[in-house]
Parts: C-alpha cells; structure tokens; sequence
C-alpha cells in the first residue's frame, strides 16, 4: 500500500475511534461495555477506576487480537466477553450479583450477523463461561435459549468448564444484597432498579475484516432479583442481537423494560429500514426506551462499520478498538 493511502486510512480510522462515524469503513472493530449506572468520579476509588479501564482494555485486547488475526467476529465477541466474566469487577460470571434468596443466576446469549443463527441461556448457576454456554447452544443444539436445570446440564454434557456455584461469589456483591435486605427491612422501596445498585452486565459486538458482524452479552442479572426471573441480557432482540444487514447491539440497563422496548432488535429495524447509522438508531431507541422508564445503555456497530455508544445513566463502562488505532476506554458520561 502506498505511504499516503496508507496514512489516509489510518486517519480515517483513527477519526472512526474519535467519532464512532464510520468515515473509510476500518478494517475491523470491537467495543465492549461493563454495564451502565451511577459511575461518577467522586463514587469511584482510583484503584477501581484504574482496574475497571485495565479490564475492558484487556478485552478489547483479547477481542482485537482474534480480528486482527482473520478470526471472525463471533470468535471476537466471545473471547472478549469471556474476560470480562472472569473479572470480579463485572456482574457477569465471577463477580455476578445475587437474586433475592442469596442465589448466582446467570443469563447469556451470543448472535452471529452472518447467519442470524443464536444461542442462549438463563438461569445457570454451574457454568464458568456463560457465554461460551450460549456459543454451544448456538452450536450443538436445535434451540435458541435453554433455562434453569436443563441448561445446567446441557452445559455439563457439552463439555463447557463447570464450577462450584460458590465460585461466582464476592464480598462486594454479597454486601449490596445484604444492604438492599436491610433498607427493605426498613420499609424503604429500594428495588432492583436502584440506580445506586450498579448494573455491571457485560456485552461485546465486533466487525470483522469480511464485513461480518456479531454480538453477546452476559449477566448476573439484578441485584435482588425473584428467583427465575429472565432478564433482557439472553433474550435475542431485546439484550443482544446482530444482522449483517444492519447492525450488531449488545444492551445493558434495567431488563424490564429493554425487553418491553426490544431494544436490540429495534435499533437494527431502524438501520436496516429508515437508513440511519448506529448512533442515530442507538440514541432514538435509548429515548424511546427512557420514555418508558428504563435506565441503561447499548454499544452498536453498523453494517458500514459505524461504532455508537448511548447511554442515559451518569456513566458506563465502555472500550472501543478499531484496526490502525489506539484502544479506547471510558466510564464517565464526560468522557
Ligand atoms: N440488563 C440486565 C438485566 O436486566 C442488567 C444490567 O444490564 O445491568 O438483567
């Protein structure tokens, strides 16, 4: 490649990682979320804050890496989500919150844009890597979405790592359940959409260098949620979704109502059939889904490799990676 053709796509790129608008498409991308809540910078240790960009730099990196090497945009996705769920910073995997009667349910799904195939999975409490759980439902069964003790087993006989359920404990998340019991016991209306309780879902969606796309999601959930309760995370439309037509999402936010909304599904509708690009749909969909009363966020890339972030909560965690420029992470609504 010639010097200045070279230069001209690096810039284009690299104003692509600045803008999110896709000026040349890149030669691929990923970005990854870490969830949406109150993250504000006078709530946030500078350990915390240096731990939480260190993480979803690494993802970026693990995610990147598999792109970089020709690898496809499904593998990408996966491989990122996977580190964020061993990082006990996130509310997915190690680290998950917990449902009402002190439980670790997680919930997954996983989308390839190329050929709408997906797989998911709800309510698992044995299964490391729920994503890679997802990626087998997509792979080695018929169905779309397995719950609860069936999922556990499929899990189990797919060969996926199994752990302890104690595995997915932690202090930090064990103390907010203990506090929500208390202020409940108080007789206060704390609530699993208590924007104080901060979200923590994870989620990743890439473009790979044929153009295809891809998207997953993984969660504990709601702090204090019923037991059985299913949020958006593994619901293919609603929390996650990618169409190469159109655009891969991956939803964080209180489930309730990005399910009521579908908002995934919704703003690939947008892409495909009104022509808009990932941040105009994301934030037309993030209004509508407002309106309702839902709280949260999305991270999208268009089929022309436009990247959008939209959010209405004070913060969340994101990362972006484009081929030919610096990775990119940001937790403040300011950033
Ligand atoms: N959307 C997730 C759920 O409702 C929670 C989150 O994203 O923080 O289960």
């Amino acid at each position: 490649m010639r010097a200045s053709v070279r230069n001209a796509f690096l810039a284009g790129a690299i104003l692509a990682a600045m803008t999110g608008k896709a000026e040349a498409r890149p030669q691929w991308l990923i970005q990854v979320h870490g969830g949406a809540g109150v993250l504000e910078r006078e709530s946030m240790t500078p350990e915390r804050d240096a731990e939480t960009r260190a993480a979803l730099r690494e993802a970026l990196e693990a995610g990147g890496a598999v792109l970089d090497d020709g690898g496809s945009a499904l593998d990408a996705v996966e491989a990122a989500v996977r580190v964020l769920e061993d990082d006990p910073h996130f509310n997915a995997g190690k680290g998950a919150v917990f449902t009402a009667d002190g439980r670790n349910e997680l919930d997954a799904s996983i989308m390839d844009g190329a050929t709408r195939q997906a797989g998911a999975v709800a309510g698992v409490t044995r299964t490391r890597h729920p994503v890679t759980l997802a990626r087998a439902v997509l792979e080695k069964s018929p169905h779309v979405l397995l719950m609860g003790e069936g999922a556990d087993q499929f899990s189990a006989e797919a060969g996926v790592e199994q752990v302890d359920p104690s595995y997915f404990r932690t202090e930090e998340r064990w103390r907010q359940l203990e506090k929500m019991r208390a202020r409940e016991a108080a007789g206060e209306q704390a609530g699993v959409f208590d924007k104080e309780v901060k979200y923590g879902t994870v989620g990743a969606v890439a473009m790979d260098r044929e153009g295809h796309l891809a998207a997953a999601t993984s969660t504990g959930g709601l702090t204090g949620k019923s037991h059985g309760r299913v949020g958006d995370s593994p619901l293919i439309g609603a929390g996650t979704y990618a169409d190469d037509r159109a655009c891969a999402v991956s939803a964080t936010g209180s489930g309730e109502f990005y399910i009521r909304e579908g908002v995934a599904h919704e703003i690939c509708a947008r892409v495909r059939f009104l022509g808009e690009d990932a941040q105009a749909a994301a934030d037309a969909v993030q209004a509508e889904t407002r309106a309702l009363g839902g709280d949260g966020g999305v991270i999208v890339i268009d089929k022309d490799g436009g990247a959008a972030f939209s959010f209405n909560t004070p913060g969340m965690y994101r990362g972006r990676l484009v081929a030919g420029a610096e990775a990119m992470v940001g937790i403040y609504g300011d950033e």
